[in-house]
């Protein structure tokens, strides 16, 4: 069933998958362009990553001054945080207020998980299909799904005979999960486990923490946000707002331009020593050269490893907490409390770097020669990155085209924007994007005016079909491994090449040339009348 009108024109103008921040502005942006659009969520809210992620500790690693939409002015001066780093409820409630103020929700239908997307290429339209069976027919198809939004749940033998509760942080519950007076094991130890475990750790009576690979971890330093800071900062928004875009990250904090390398020893320890006390991501602004210069960045590995140790009153746990690979290689985790968890006589950290959990049983786990009998099992296993969002649908471009078949090798896009052979269908913060090396709104913003203006210049000049070419895309895919290859990004087994899921082709997933040249091209792109791009 379609729901395109006998002469095959499309029900909408564009049919978005998502209703997080990705899609619910670009909803807003292009109903205020005159255009005719659905979003199709699976979940019961707005909110996308904000909606799912509810586990005890759940909170941004952005702060909440920068971690906010910049298009409304009004909506920027009005919205006030009440922390630092804000807490998961109240950027859910940041969402739910958007939806609100700009009447999103009646644009959006809930509980609605895509199954499928077809192109026809005659009528140049898309046929999304739920999995309830509902289908929606739109000139362009745009997925808002997300980076990290795929669970990724280890098939763990005998997961199915645990007789006890299973969580994944990436779909908590949302009534409140008590803890209290429970034997709690969490597996996993990135972003999410490190914000849970202080939490769970206090309810609990007994809490194993499975690590395979330990984390560089630097303290978060949340605190209250008093009225004045928030008040300078919304003085001085546009200023700040335009300096973060011209930050590497989209961020706006100090980056440091000077090299590791060239700085004296007590000058970098100064260096790391204040950055430690403010907390926070921009540890890795300390130098300009911690990613390119192993010995570079070794210092910042020695700093952090002495503090650690300082954290840890059993001292061998020490060996096993810290890394021995680069410092900000695999995503940097900021904590609260993190290590001090540890000097609690009710956490045990249980080492499966040599010997992986073998089974999972009626009442616990065994790894390591050792059973272990739990009431829960928080899997804080992370996520099928940047891909599994699209691949887990059936996405079928011009001759039937598979999207997943095509990016069995790794995922290939021009700009992270668009995928040839699949016309008409964009992706927000796309693979082969800067997104998850950046503050994220700003870039969702930028990707969301980008497809949207180009939906409008089609519309302007009744173009019907957009795709980008095979040459076009190879030559973005061959920039992007080449930037990622001058760095020692790639050198680590992390989310971001894949390594985290069984099978993934090793590719680095991100586009690592940095915000501000990643706009300049796409503004490039634009100014050559959609260069790379074949627009019918
Ligand atoms: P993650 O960083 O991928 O961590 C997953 C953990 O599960 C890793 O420790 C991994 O070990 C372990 N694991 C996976 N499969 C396993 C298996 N079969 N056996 C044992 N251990 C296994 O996932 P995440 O913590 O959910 O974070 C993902 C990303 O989401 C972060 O990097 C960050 O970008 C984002 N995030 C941000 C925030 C925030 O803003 N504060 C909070 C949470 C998440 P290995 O390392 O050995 O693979």
């Amino acid at each position: 069933m379609t729901t395109a009108d006998e002469n095959g024109k499309p029900e909408f103008d564009a049919i978005i998958v998502g209703a997080g921040f990705a899609g619910m502005y670009l909803l807003h942006r292009m109903r205020g362009m005159g255009f005719k659009v659905r979003v199709v969520e699976a979940a019961t809210g707005v909110g996308g990553t904000w909606y799912w992620n509810r586990y005890p500790g759940a909170r941004c690693d952005v702060e909440s001054m920068q971690y906010s939409y910049q298009f409304s002015p009004e909506l920027q001066a009005e919205w006030s945080w009440t922390e630092r780093y804000a807490a998961q409820p109240e950027i859910l409630t940041y969402a739910n207020h958007v939806a609100d103020r700009f009447d999103l929700r009646r644009d959006i239908d809930f509980d609605t998980r895509v199954k499928s997307a077809v192109y026809d290429e005659t009528a140049k339209h898309w046929t999304i299909t739920s999995e309830d069976g509902r289908s929606y027919t739109g000139r362009y198809c745009v997925m808002a799904t997300g980076c990290l939004s795929s669970p990724n749940t280890p098939r763990f033998e005998g997961l199915e005979d645990f007789k006890g509760a299973v969580y994944h942080t990436g779909t908590w519950p949302h009534e409140k999960v008590d803890f209290t007076g429970k034997t709690v094991a969490i597996i996993g130890t990135g972003s999410s486990a490190i914000q849970s475990t202080p939490v769970i750790a206090s309810e609990a009576k007994q809490l194993y923490l499975f690590q395979r690979t330990p984390h560089w971890v630097i303290p978060a330093r949340n605190r209250p946000l008093d009225p004045e800071q928030q008040a300078d900062w919304k003085q001085h928004y546009s200023e700040r707002r335009a300096a973060a875009k011209a930050n590497f990250s989209g961020i706006f904090a100090n980056y440091n331009k000077q090299k590791a390398a060239e700085a004296a020893p007590d000058e970098c320890r100064a260096e790391y020593q204040r950055r430690w006390d403010q907390g926070g991501l921009a540890f890795m602004g300390a130098f300009s050269d911690l990613l390119i210069d192993d010995d570079a960045n070794k210092t910042a590995r020695e700093f952090v490893t002495e503090k650690v140790r300082g954290m840890l009153k059993d001292k061998s746990l020490a060996d096993k907490l810290i890394p021995d690979y680069l410092i900000g290689c695999k995503r940097l985790v900021i904590d609260t409390g993190y290590y001090e968890t540890f000097n609690k006589p009710n956490v045990e950290l249980v080492d499966i770097s040599n010997s992986p959990i073998e089974r999972i049983t009626e009442t616990g786990l065994r790894a390591s020669g050792r059973e272990f009998e739990v009431d829960a099992i928080v899997m804080a296993t992370g996520f099928d990155a940047m891909t599994g969002a699209l691949t887990r649908m059936d996405i079928r471009g011009r001759d039937g085209g598979s999207l997943k078949e095509k990016w069995s090798e790794g995922p290939r896009t021009y700009l992270g924007l668009m995928s040839h052979g699949f016309p008409n269908l964009f992706t927000i913060t796309g693979p082969g994007s800067p997104s998850v090396f950046t503050n994220m709104l700003p870039t969702i913003e930028q990707h969301v005016e980008w497809v949207s203006d180009c939906i409008a210049y089609m519309r302007d000049h009744q173009r019907q079909s957009i795709e980008p070419s095979r040459d076009a895309e190879d030559a973005w895919v061959v920039h992007n491994e080449e930037v990622s290859g001058n760095t020692l990004k790639p050198a680590c087994g992390s989310w971001y090449v894949g390594a985290n899921i069984p099978g993934k082709p090793r590719v680095f997933l991100p586009y690592f040339g940095g915000f501000p040249a990643y706009i300049e091209k796409c503004n490039e792109v634009v100014a050559k009348g959609y260069e790379g791009f074949s627009l019918n």
